[in-house]
């Protein structure tokens, strides 16, 4: 579905998935594994574009719900893959990734790897706070994981804020399941400051309008 002019959300992916239509097409996060033949078929049967328009695939964080079928997406578009720096040697399956601890850890570390295998991929680009990938500044907003991002878009006022919060159509929460919790109140005071109109998170339903409004207000009541 359209969500605004030239940026869409491919539906039915378990982890939201965004792409943005402009010249080129920009990825934001490609949901659960084995769902690249359902973005592929969106781009192609209600984009009317191939799927080698694809240049950027931007990850918001490395989870599997976000990262999932981009090493297939990258093969079969030539994309460029960018992640934070902080997150890119989880994704490339460099380094072991860190999981939040009890049951849900046990999901992350066991569960997880035994469903859908390893998907790792290798980011051509790492991103830093401040950086520009495909039109869309990069803000750094640590916690959740230590790379995790968001990224604005000053064209259309959308901020991309992956697992950072979410909004589940009634109510602003943080994203679960993060590493650090002090670290994400931090995190979300930081987005807390700029104006943005609509937000798109990893999970739940766009926020809007006067996101940036209600998120500040949200961040009020954090410690
Ligand atoms: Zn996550
Ligand atoms: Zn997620």
């Amino acid at each position: 579905m359209e969500i605004a002019p030239g940026i869409h959300q491919v539906d039915g992916v378990n982890g939201n998935c965004f792409i943005i239509v402009r010249d080129d097409l920009t990825l934001i996060d490609t949901g659960m594994p084995k769902n690249s033949a359902k973005i592929v078929s969106y781009i192609q049967d209600i984009l009317k574009r191939k799927p080698t328009d694809i240049k950027t695939i931007v990850l918001t964080h490395f989870h599997i719900d976000h990262v999932g079928d981009a090493g297939d997406l990258k093969k079969l578009s030539g994309a460029k893959v960018a992640i934070h720096e902080a997150d890119a040697d989880y994704v490339s399956g460099r380094k072991a990734q860190p999981a939040p601890g009890g049951v849900k850890g046990l999901i992350f570390k066991i569960l997880i790897p035994l469903l859908f295998g390893s998907r790792t991929v290798e980011p051509d680009i790492t991103l830093n706070d401040g950086d520009i990938i495909a039109g869309l500044t990069t803000i750094h907003t640590p916690g959740h994981t230590p790379g995790s991002i968001c990224l604005f878009d000053p064209s259309s006022k959308i901020l991309f804020v992956g697992d950072l919060l979410r909004f589940n159509g009634s109510k602003i929460e943080m994203g679960p399941s993060s590493l650090d919790t002090s670290e994400v109140q931090q995190s979300i005071k930081k987005i807390a400051a700029i104006d943005f109109d609509i937000m798109l998170s990893g999970h739940g339903v766009p926020l809007r309008p006067d996101a940036s409004v209600k998120v500040r207000e949200f961040a009020k009541s954090l410690p």
